[in-house]
């Protein structure tokens, strides 16, 4: 239901925290983030609201990291439940997502043909666990063949265990924006999420692939050709 990702030099679990509870508004069961630290990612999911996520990661404490991603969620396969929760997660990848993988049961007997193993009932877990499947060390690649396999509507924001300097972002029928900072950038289902930090912003149209790291933003098409995204401005107040 709400997305919201970071890469810059703040502390990122604060940045995904605050984004998300100004998404709180579209409603959601559990809550979740992935952030690395240092060279691992940690993730930390509850159901409940994003009081409950925060209690969790102060008792397991909070990752120090500047770079990670963030979720709400409002169930559409599986119960509400912490290991519903996202982010999803496989051996080299942690996925958020908007949205319904309409050919997920396929894909899933797909992984699990390849040894794979499920731990939620989400149709989500099948883009994570397929990502990694895809996952050669090339995460365009990944991202390529795993969009060529899923059918449905989705937000994604993605991490790659072995790229700690990268954030990645794709959408189809759900919307997504990429916000543009100074030393810093931004993913978001929405701009409220984002608008503390910067007004500048990119939509996706379907299928941009975002890479963001720290100091820029390239889009670019399935194909792997880049695009002139035109900048906009956010020009109202929170
Ligand atoms: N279909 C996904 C799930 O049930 C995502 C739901 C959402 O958009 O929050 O976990």
């Amino acid at each position: 239901c709400g997305i919201v990702g970071y890469i810059g030099t703040r502390d990122c679990a604060n940045v995904l925290l605050e984004g998300l509870s100004m998404l709180e508004y579209r409603g959601y069961d559990s809550a979740g983030v992935s952030i690395f630290e240092g060279d691992c990612v940690r993730t930390i999911k509850s159901q409940g609201r994003l009081a409950d996520l925060k209690a969790k990661m102060e008792k397991e404490g909070i990752p120090a990291g500047h770079c990670g991603i963030g979720h709400t969620r409002w169930a559409t396969h599986g119960v509400p439940s912490d290991v519903n929760s996202h982010p999803h997660c496989g051996n080299k990848v942690s996925v958020v997502h908007n949205g319904i993988i309409e050919n997920y049961t396929e894909i899933k007997e797909f992984l699990l043909s390849k040894g794979y193993s499920f731990d939620s009932q989400t149709d989500t877990e099948t883009v994570a666990k397929l990502l990694d499947y895809n996952y050669q060390g090339d995460p365009f690649a990944a991202i390529q063949n795993t969009l060529r396999q899923i059918r449905g509507s989705y937000a994604l924001g993605i991490l790659f265990y072995d790229c700690p300097d990268k954030l990645f972002a794709v959408r189809k029928e759900s919307p997504l924006i990429v916000g543009l900072g100074e030393g810093e950038n931004f993913i978001a289902s929405d701009i409220p999420a984002i608008l503390k930090y910067t007004r500048n912003y990119y939509l996706l149209e379907e299928n941009e692939v975002a890479t963001l790291t720290k100091e820029g933003i390239t889009v670019c098409d399935l194909d792997g050709a880049p695009i002139q995204k035109e900048l906009l401005t956010a020009t109202w107040d929170i």
